[in-house]
């Protein structure tokens, strides 16, 4: 592990990705550690926004449905993301908000699993994905419920009343890794499906859907994938499962012929009848610019750098910040972690704020998570030697002992 600034520099210009940082917009004299949560902006985005807005629907209006093929964009970008987390063509499609489709494939999955009544989950699971479980059950009143379990005896819990395993791989406090094949293998050998929530995976590093046989997936669009805040998320539904049901959120462009203007709803075949209403084109054009810089780059060089920044600011807030209380949340194992790092403090929040007045951006989770997200497409070495840097100065002058930066704003 380097020791010093001069051997971060060196680790940058010996590094492969590092042209890609030039493909976002970053503000001078930033240390961006936050992608994880919103991706920074491809330079591309804005003008092609732009040319979306005062062309396609400024000039040339409701024709661009056809002519810019707008109509296409679900499938087509969802065919991008496929690519980014090995899916086939026609697997993956770019529909609503990662919540919504959470709740799309757990009615799916209840449908496909009539006998059985258990959603099962763990505890340190992204509260909506729970939360969507907890009112598809309400909404059914007919004895489905949501089991939570400790992660580490998820696997263990799944028996013949599970319907549906529903896992995060990368845990959002920790960036623990969950063995996403193994446990699909578990759930699949007591008959149950599985749903995996690649929120904080599709993007950081290699995911593979068709190795792992996973039944469901959903994802997020503005963390990794650089799609802007709000972009809308992904669905991806194994091909064996798509015509075997239908989703409960049966809206018109999810129809077999939307502009049939039937008065009754019958699916589309495949992937498209996982659509609900009409997409958000203006974000799913700036999706798209986000999802082909990430395509531009080698997903494995991602990952060892990723690793490689990981490993390397453990190893330096260990050593810079010793004796101020942090204490390591993520597994030491690089193999074992996602493309994040986190520390307990309880002093969190403040220290966050302090460091983020410095221009080191990380995020806070409660009740005492310091959480810093690596990018390595748009982030050097050195900058993990300043975010590091940055914190040992923040804990040994206490400048996050302040009034100000005790205040809770509604986004943390
Ligand atoms: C970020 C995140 C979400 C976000 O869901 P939205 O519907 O886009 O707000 C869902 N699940 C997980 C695991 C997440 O990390």
């Amino acid at each position: 592990m380097p020791t010093d600034l001069a051997a971060c520099e060196a680790l940058d210009r010996a590094d492969p990705l590092a042209r890609h940082r030039d493909a976002f917009e970053l503000p001078a004299g930033l240390v961006y550690l936050d992608g994880n949560s919103l991706g920074a902006l491809p330079r591309a985005t804005a003008a092609r926004v732009a040319d979306v807005i005062r062309r396609e629907w400024g000039q040339d209006l409701i024709t661009s449905w056809n002519k810019a093929g707008w109509i296409d964009l679900p499938r087509r970008v969802g065919d991008k993301i496929g690519r980014l987390v090995g899916a086939a063509p026609g697997e993956v499609i770019v529909a609503d908000s990662t919540s919504i489709n959470v709740f799309k494939v757990l009615a799916a999955a209840l449908a496909l699993r009539p006998d059985r009544r258990t959603i099962l989950s763990d505890s340190g699971n992204f509260p909506t994905d729970l939360y969507m479980a907890q009112g598809l059950a309400a909404l059914r009143a007919d004895g489905r419920r949501l089991r939570l379990e400790a992660p580490e005896d998820v696997a263990a819990a799944i028996d013949d009343d599970t319907a549906v395993v529903m896992l995060t791989e990368v845990d959002y406090r920790t960036g623990r890794l969950h063995d996403m094949a193994a446990i699909t293998a578990a759930a699949q050998a007591r008959g149950a499906l599985m749903l995996w929530d690649l929120a904080h995976s599709a993007g950081a590093f290699p995911v593979d859907l068709a190795r792992c046989n996973a039944d469901f997936a959903v994802g997020c669009g503005y963390k990794y994938l650089n799609g802007g805040p709000g972009a809308p998320a992904f669905v991806y539904v194994a091909a064996r499962h798509q015509d075997s049901f239908r989703q409960p959120l049966s809206g018109w462009l999810g129809h077999a012929a939307p502009f049939a203007f039937d008065t009754s709803y019958a699916p589309a075949r495949g992937i498209g009848r996982y659509l609900c209403g009409t997409p958000p084109i203006l974000s799913l054009v700036a999706l798209e610019c986000g999802v082909d810089t990430l395509l531009e780059a080698d997903m494995s060089a991602i990952r060892a750098k990723s690793e490689r920044m990981t490993a390397l600011f453990i190893d330096l807030v260990e050593r810079l910040c010793a004796g101020h209380g942090l204490e390591l949340a993520s597994p030491r194992a690089a193999a074992r972690r996602g493309s994040q790092v986190s520390f307990r403090h309880p002093e969190g929040y403040a220290i966050m704020q302090a460091l983020i007045a410095r221009g080191v951006i990380g995020d806070f989770r409660a009740p005492d998570i310091l959480r810093f997200g690596f990018t390595p497409l748009y982030l050097r070495h050195v900058d993990v030697w300043r975010a590091a840097d940055t914190l040992r100065d923040v804990l040994a002058t206490r400048a996050w002992d302040a009034p100000r930066f005790r205040t809770r704003a509604a986004v943390t």
